[in-house]
């Protein structure tokens, strides 16, 4: 039994909607436990200055930041290397999903805030981007849904904590995944496993994608389908 009495395999309780944020071509809000992020989308749109145009695809540009109270210390507003690290692995996480191809010269944008953090900021921002990008309209082969899996102690678990990633030893493995393809368009490892738990490890976070997929597919008809 872990400290917040879960299974193992087991997530926290997840919230989803779209469709937040009405000045945005496409938004979304995502909060799985005490993590929780808005991401909002603009585009397709022109992209200035004009070299930075691709002629053959748009630029798909993400943004992740936390707000200054997401944690109990005072987080800089300010972009660190941290957050151009995971904007980078979100916008590796995005872009295998989008016909980038189809929006030659312009750039689509996703800005995802954290506005409570507990662990899976990463994770929590894809799955509210892909959210985002879906309300936006723009083109998609399928949704993105992230958790991390990982190992604490000698337990493989899942949607680690931050008391959990805090613990000594822990793994922590964030996998973003796309149900439909079974591509994972993002896995990242921090911490020692062997590569039979590594499998282990993939199958347990993929468990959980395809839970997450449904509560997004979900939020994502709740705006559009009319029961
Ligand atoms: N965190 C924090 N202050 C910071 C950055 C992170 O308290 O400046 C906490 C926050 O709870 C975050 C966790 O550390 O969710 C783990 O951060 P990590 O960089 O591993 O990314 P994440 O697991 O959120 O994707």
């Amino acid at each position: 039994m872990r400290s917040d009495g879960r299974k193992n395999d087991e997530l926290r309780k997840i919230e989803a909607k779209v469709g937040v944020i009405s000045s945005a071509d496409g938004s979304a809000y995502f909060k799985i436990g005490n993590t929780a992020v808005v991401a909002a989308v603009y585009g397709p749109r022109e992209l200035h200055p004009k070299h930075l145009q691709d002629p053959e695809k748009s630029v798909l540009r993400c943004y992740y930041n936390m707000t200054t109270f997401s944690v109990p210390e005072r987080k800089s507003p300010s972009p660190g290397r941290r957050e151009i690290e995971l904007s980078t692995a979100i916008k590796r996480a995005l872009e295998p999903t989008i016909f980038i191809e189809e929006f030659p010269r312009t750039a689509i944008d996703v800005y995802t805030y954290v506005l409570e953090a507990d662990a899976g900021t990463r994770c929590a921002s894809i799955c509210a981007a892909s959210m985002a990008l879906a309300d936006a309209g723009i083109p998609m082969r399928d949704l993105v849904s992230a958790v991390a899996a990982g190992k604490v102690k000698d337990q493989i678990v899942l949607d680690l904590t931050k008391e959990e990633e805090d613990t000594e030893p822990c793994t922590d493995v964030p996998i973003a995944y796309m149900p439909n393809k079974k591509w994972i368009t993002l896995i990242q490892l921090d911490g020692e496993v062997t590569a039979e738990e590594l499998r282990e490890i993939i199958k347990l976070g993929i468990k959980g994608c395809l839970q997450i997929y449904e509560i997004q597919k979900k939020a994502l008809k709740k705006k559009y389908v009319r029961i």
